[in-house]
């Protein structure tokens, strides 16, 4: 027989650690919450059996308040696994037991992992786990899921619940006179009428009921019209009075007495404190500083400044090499194959599109590193808990960080995963802003633009920029979501509820799988994606080409030239002898003019060229020429794309890659390219539309009308910033 096993916890209990200790696959310990609501599944033979685990996500409790909470719930009641493990952070044990209660009023039969019990001995945290058993009146067994202590005790456990296939059996808590004849009287009704009693027990759905979950009230009302409206009527009746008599909703009710089952359990022996408890915990002094209303902002900014530092100077090795490598294959294509299209693909769509992407591989590493060694220690959480204050003001929540850090906050990351971090956010309109605004981030693919811009027209200054750049981000990010949460999503703030969970030393190995993955997807994104654009663009840069005429007389013009030197000094090109002589130097020149007078006459005529001019009158305003719009159009398609276009659009006027130029050169002769306009692009590429694939999660997140929404308004949002950065510092001539 199949054995299903599901794994419930609270997020960072452990529970991506434990279901690596049991799969032994290598799944993401993060500490992101909400990346992924759908739950993951892996194999594992134990005892002969084959158990099939499920990764349900991190809830703090299981009601319709959020996607996780829903997705957990939902996999329990219709999956029905045999027997779930309920992971507990034994550090933090009433938080973590209020999960354990609602699973235990559901009635699924459970297995309690009292996880972490290092951690919560290291605090001088004692707890007696048969004692704990006994009141719970379900198997607990003390597991360190990050060394696979007690994985045995565990599975045996596990297993022997499981063998029994009891029956569903809820716990029932008393919730107050009150709330407690209520509850009887809707359980009278929902028997009576057969409500959703083969998915849940009568009294879990008449809580349900008396909770205010959408979900339940919702199916009621599918099921049977009339019964929901005799069970609404009665709950209503019941909040008016408990409002007007206690001046609470029922929820707060219940949930009130949750807290005291726990606190009365866990005093009848459970805990033992071996130390005063009033004691501060290392986390706690340590927090004492780093979040300390004055100087936790300023360490903050200087940790985070820190961070820019060390990616800098230590990804510029590695970057040089990979560079350099890049530019000998260009050399060697140059060399050995013959002129023509075929040599233009390679060289241009090809080494050149997935050469400036690759380039910035070490870059985008050693940023995930840092942000890897950030999220695993826990410093994350605070930067999260102080910049609540600020959010806020804006109409966000505490918990907009994360995905504003993953969608690139701190720089390398993903609106993808960003967009899709936003479901933990229970208020829709807090959910909706932060949806929106998390694009503004610079994504690990507007890097390399920045970087390449930011390196070629302020290079003195690369790490300052940087960080100018990224506060830019929020600051028009924060004042977006002002804009948006005063308008189109208008409504009250929800109160904010946060952990933060002890400091941990992060381990090398997680630090290195982090940064593995996050790596990998960027380079997974490079090689298929970006090629295949990088191709396409590279076709609509090259097609249809000069007509034949034109072509001809090109070639008669440099005949010309060359006829018109001295057979010595053509001889001298022709053997590439070095140094040139002065006279081969000028007639080099010229041919190369010629040239460049070509490729840029064929790019004015092909399909993107054309494109690119029509789009130009418009653009001049930002300062953009068609070169520039060919890229940003690109951009559309995935950011990563504007650096390789940028880089196929201007090595195309090139002849002889002999004296190939970087792009950061070429941009810094060209005419059209100065500081100002160098900011005015950045500002554009920074807040124009989200990448197609971002659109798309927003659609599905959301909805098609606001993905087109967020691609209209962001678009606009941007050409108007490009326009008044270009037209005040060309005002001032600042460029
Ligand atoms: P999840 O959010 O429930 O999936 O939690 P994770 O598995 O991502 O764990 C959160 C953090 O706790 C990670 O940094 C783990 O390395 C750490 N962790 C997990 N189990 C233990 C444990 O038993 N002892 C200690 N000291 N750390 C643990
Ligand atoms: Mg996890």
């Amino acid at each position: 027989m199949q054995l299903k096993m599901a794994l419930a916890g609270n997020p960072n209990a452990g529970k991506t650690t434990l279901f690596n200790q049991l799969t032994g696959a290598r799944q993401h310990v993060g500490n992101y919450p909400g990346i992924t609501v759908d739950h993951k599944e892996g194999h594992l033979q134990y005892q002969g059996q084959t158990i099939t685990i499920t990764d349900l996500p991190g809830t703090y409790s299981m009601t319709a308040y959020s996607a996780e909470e829903l997705v957990a719930r939902d996999y329990l009641v219709y999956n029905r696994p045999q027997v779930v493990i309920n992971i507990v952070d034994a550090s933090n044990l009433e938080r973590n037991l209020y999960l354990t209660c609602q699973l235990l009023e559901l009635g699924a039969p459970l297995v309690v992992a009292l996880n972490m019990i290092d951690v919560a001995e290291a605090r001088g945290i004692e707890i007696n786990a048969a004692v704990l058993a006994q009141h719970l009146q379900v198997p607990v067994v003390p597991i360190i899921a990050r060394s696979g202590f007690g994985k045995d005790a565990l599975l045996s456990a596990a297993l022997q619940v499981a063998s029994t296939n009891q029956q569903w059996n809820p716990l029932s808590i008393s919730y107050g006179d009150d709330l407690d004849t209520t509850l009887s009287e809707l359980i009278k009704i929902i028997t009576a009428a057969d409500l959703m009693t083969e998915t849940y027990h009568a009294r879990y759905t008449a809580i349900k009921y008396l909770e205010n979950d959408d979900q339940i009230q919702a199916k009621g009302r599918e099921i049977s019209p009339q019964t929901a409206h005799l069970l609404e009527q009665l709950v209503e009746k019941t909040a008016d009075h408990s409002r007007l008599t206690l001046d609470v909703y029922p929820e707060a009710i219940i949930a009130d007495h949750r807290y005291g089952y726990i606190k009365s359990l866990l005093r009848q022996g459970v805990i033992t404190r071996k130390f005063d408890a009033d004691r501060l915990y290392t986390s706690d002094k340590i927090d004492k500083v780093l979040t300390n209303r004055l100087l936790g902002p300023v360490l903050m900014l200087a940790i985070l400044f820190a961070l820019y530092q060390f990616t800098f100077s230590w990804s510029e090795i590695p970057g040089t090499w990979l560079k350099n490598a890049f530019t000998w294959l260009s050399g060697l294509v140059e060399t050995t194959l013959p002129n023509g299209t075929l040599k233009s693909l390679i060289i241009s769509g090809i080494i050149n599109g997935v050469g400036g992407v690759i380039g910035f591989v070490p870059l985008i590493m050693f940023m995930f590193f840092g942000i890897a060694i950030l999220e695993d220690s826990g410093y994350l959480a605070r930067v999260a808990f102080m910049m609540d204050r600020i959010f806020r003001i804006f109409g966000l929540h505490g918990s907009s960080v994360m995905p504003f850090i993953v969608s690139g906050g701190i720089a390398g990351g993903c609106a993808v995963p960003g967009v899709m971090a936003t479901r933990t956010l229970r208020s829709p309109k807090e959910r909706m802003a932060t949806l929106l605004t998390v694009p503004f981030m610079n994504c690990g693919a507007k890097l390399p633009v920045l970087a390449l811009l930011i390196g070629t027209f302020f290079g003195e200054n690369k790490a300052r920029y940087m960080f100018f750049f990224t506060m830019l981000a929020w600051i028009v990010a924060m004042l977006a979501a002002k804009l948006l949460r005063s308008t189109v999503l208008r409504g009250a703030p929800t109160p904010f509820v946060m952990e933060l969970p002890p400091y941990r030393f992060p381990t090398i190995r997680g630090l290195c799988i982090h940064t593995w993955e996050r790596t990998y997807q960027y380079v997974k994104k490079a090689g298929t994606v970006i090629l295949g654009i990088s191709i396409l663009l590279w076709a609509m840069m090259t097609f249809p080409g000069l007509s034949e005429e034109v072509s001809t007389s090109f070639a008669m013009k440099r005949q010309e030239v060359m006829a018109a030197a001295a057979p010595d000094t053509r001889a001298e090109l022709q053997i590439k002898k070095e140094p040139l002589s002065e006279q081969a130097q000028a007639l080099n020149k010229a041919i190369t003019l010629i040239g460049n007078e070509e490729a840029e006459m064929a790019l004015r005529h092909s399909i993107a060229g054309k494109i690119g001019i029509s789009l130009e009158s418009v653009s001049r305003l930002a300062g953009f020429d068609w070169r520039t719009d060919i890229a940003l159009i690109g951009g559309f398609a995935a950011k990563e794309v504007i650096v390789s276009t940028l880089g196929t659009a201007y090595s195309m006027g090139k002849v002889d890659s002999k004296d190939a130029q970087s792009l950061s050169d070429r941009l810094k002769e060209d005419s059209n390219w100065n500081k100002v306009t160098a900011v005015a692009a950045l500002v554009f590429i920074m807040f124009y539309s989200p990448c197609f694939i971002t659109l798309v999660c927003i659609a599905k997140e959301a909805s098609w009308k606001w993905a087109a929404f967020s691609m209209a308004f962001n678009t606009i949002l941007a050409y108007l910033m490009a326009v008044a950065v270009f037209q005040i510092g060309t005002f001032f001539s600042l460029g």
